[in-house]
């Protein structure tokens, strides 16, 4: 359906350029520099992890790197990326393992390199790079027709992954082998559709198919997998999604599982890994299919609950985030979570385990890079983010440039320019639920779809505006949003820093462990349904606790809480009562984004309860 447009036509600007800097001076920027999977990695001649952690590094490295023209980190990521191509062998094998143990080695590492070696070969322009990723995955074919290496573990349940590599080989080089290793691929994966039924109870028990990173990546399954078949879409997307969201779903949107799928109360955790899986989950699926709800579900997730997950400065991040999250530190005994560990929520350098560490930085610049997509027809603007596009169409130098703050503003500028007269579409797409006019015109619809001929400049206004609300939660809870923005009552939180090492990876400034206690009131109800906005600055932290760009006054009023299994950092599931136990008072509740301690999902005070 849509095309994404080269690291170097795209050029993000705003606050989300602020964002992707924060990120490159920040841990997902350094990690080659001092964390021992990274730096020391098999896959550069290292005697460190030689599986998933340097793919997962580089896939969000490589494409930050060329969207902020930083010649120093492409040069780094270079480094890496020539010792991966030059390690490839003569039939095109190209992970670190000795030859005797390929059969042993889980393919998954495999799909996950050929994925970041084919998207920095179209995106970035690297032709090697390319025929390495076709290379290695006709290998796979010949290993799989073989019988010597067979879909099992991580590579059996994320086989979709190579599907991505491989509509980019097929692209290019228009093969007729890409089809069939689709085949088989799909031939030895796991099928979601078999294992709905162990989605609806969350059991304390780690399972591969109720795995939470395993479902937020199998959601774009079938649309990548139309790309070989050619069989009609019929959207398993949603039906899947719908069924995991109604019995584990949170008010972000996400999926939550700690680290297997957890139901859903507001303390249930969701992995960090799984909050940036799905956002590509939903980049996929909405170039796919071009329906506009993924891109809807994409900013809810964005703008929540991934800024959530990392501090400020981006050098610490969590495993599990919470909605409800009124404490983050190293429990005493064992955890309340599912399977995951007794430090798993707290901030950190590898809080619980390393994946998220390589891998959560791929989300800020694969959301930078889907801002614009080329369609058959033009340009769809499908995020309103700042963001400028500098483009060919019809051999005409054309540019999209999008000004403003959303989603903390709601007054965009889109900026079309063409050096000739030259006829495209360009589709602006509207997020649900706002009210959106162009040029003061009132408009409907997902997307606003201009066919014209452009010449010169021209400037479009659009303006976003939303009606904030208090929305159900299962239980009868309620929490506050305002467009894709969810809003919460932010509790103040006592740092600790934590210096230490373990297993011989270092823990110390600026990558230091963090575990944040409750030093605010948090059991409160909703007074009333009211909510008054009001819009500040975004400063250079756009996602910043102590200056939320965007704020809600609402009344709450205290309620009967208690603690979960006894933990004092950890509230319990629901509220003991929905009676006040004192007068409302007036609070400010800020973006889901911008907290590290909260309270998003509140019960509405009823009087008189029994
Ligand atoms: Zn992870």
């Amino acid at each position: 359906m849509y095309k994404n447009f080269s690291y170097g036509e795209i050029t993000p600007k705003g606050w989300l350029a602020r964002q992707l800097r924060i990120q490159a001076d920040g841990l997902a920027g350094n990690l080659d520099k001092m964390w021992p999977d990274v730096r020391d990695s098999a896959w550069i001649g290292g005697d460190k992890e030689g599986w998933e952690r340097v793919p997962y590094w580089l896939d969000g490295f490589v494409p930050l790197a060329f969207l902020l023209r930083d010649e120093e980190m492409i040069a780094r990521a270079k480094r890496y990326l020539n010792a991966i191509m030059d390690g490839q062998k003569p039939d095109g094998w190209i992970c670190p393992c000795p030859d005797e143990k390929r059969g042993d080695y889980d393919v998954w590492a495999l799909f996950l390199i050929c994925k970041v070696l084919a998207e920095y070969g179209v995106y970035a322009g690297d032709e090697r790079a390319l025929e390495c990723a076709a290379r290695a995955l006709q290998n796979l074919r010949e290993r799989m027709l073989a019988g010597t290496t067979k879909l099992r573990q991580w590579g059996k349940f994320r086989w979709f992954e190579a599907l991505i590599p491989l509509g980019i080989i097929k692209d290019r080089f228009g093969g007729e082998w890409e089809d069939g290793l689709a085949a088989l691929l799909k031939e030895q994966g796991a099928d979601y559709a078999d294992y709905t039924g162990e989605w609806k109870t969350p059991v304390f028990h780690w399972r591969i198919f109720t795995h939470i990173v395993n479902l937020s990546m199998m959601l774009k399954t079938e649309a990548e997998y139309g790309r070989f078949s050619g069989e009609k879409y019929a959207d398993e997307a949603q039906r899947l999604y719908d069924i995991l969201y109604k019995y584990n779903g949170s008010a972000v949107g996400l999926i939550n599982g700690d680290e297997c799928l957890a139901g859903v109360s507001p303390v249930a955790g969701t992995e960090l890994c799984a909050v940036v899986e799905l956002m590509y989950s939903c980049e996929r699926l909405f170039a796919l299919t071009g329906d506009a709800k993924w891109a809807d579900l994409l900013e809810r997730v964005a703008f929540n609950a991934l800024p959530a997950a990392t501090t400020e400065d981006m050098w610490a991040h969590q495993y599990d985030q919470q909605a409800n999250q009124i404490g983050c530190v190293h429990l005493p005994g064992k955890s309340p979570w599912m399977t995951n560990g007794s430090e798993s929520n707290m901030f950190g350098l590898e809080p619980e385990f390393g994946c998220c560490t390589a891998n959560f930085g791929q989300g800020w610049p694969k959301l930078a890079h889907n801002v614009f997509l080329r369609s058959e027809k033009g340009i769809v603007a499908a995020l309103p983010l700042a963001c400028a596009l500098k483009t060919e169409i019809n051999g005409v130098p054309v540019g999209v440039e999008i000004a403003g703050d959303y989603p903390f503003g709601g007054r965009m500028t889109y900026t079309v320019s063409a050096k000739r007269p030259v006829g495209f579409e360009l589709a602006i797409r509207v997020p649900a639920g706002a009210k959106a006019k162009l040029c003061g015109k009132p408009v409907r619809g997902s997307f606003i779809k201009l066919e014209r001929e452009w010449n010169g400049k021209t400037e479009l206004t659009l303006e976003l505006s939303f009606a904030p609300r208090l929305s159900p939660r299962p239980k009868k809870m309620y929490f506050a949003e305002y467009g894709p923005l969810v809003l919460c009552l932010p509790i103040k939180a006592e740092w600790k820093t934590c210096e230490f090492v373990r297993d011989g990876v270092e823990r110390k400034l600026p990558y230091a462990d963090y575990e944040l206690a409750p030093g605010s009131d948090w059991a409160f109800g909703f007074a009333s349904d009211e909510l008054k906005m009001s819009f500040g600055k975004v400063g250079e932290t756009p996602f910043s606790e102590s200056a939320p760009p965007v704020m809600a006054e609402a009344w709450l009023a205290p309620v009967e809480w208690g603690f979960l299994r006894g933990y004092t950092t950890v509230a319990d599931r629901w509220p003991k009562h929905r009676k006040a136990l004192g007068k409302a008072k007036k609070f400010t509740l800020i973006p889901y984004g911008c907290t590290m301690l909260r309270m998003t999902e509140l019960p509405k005070i009823i009087k008189n309860e029994k």
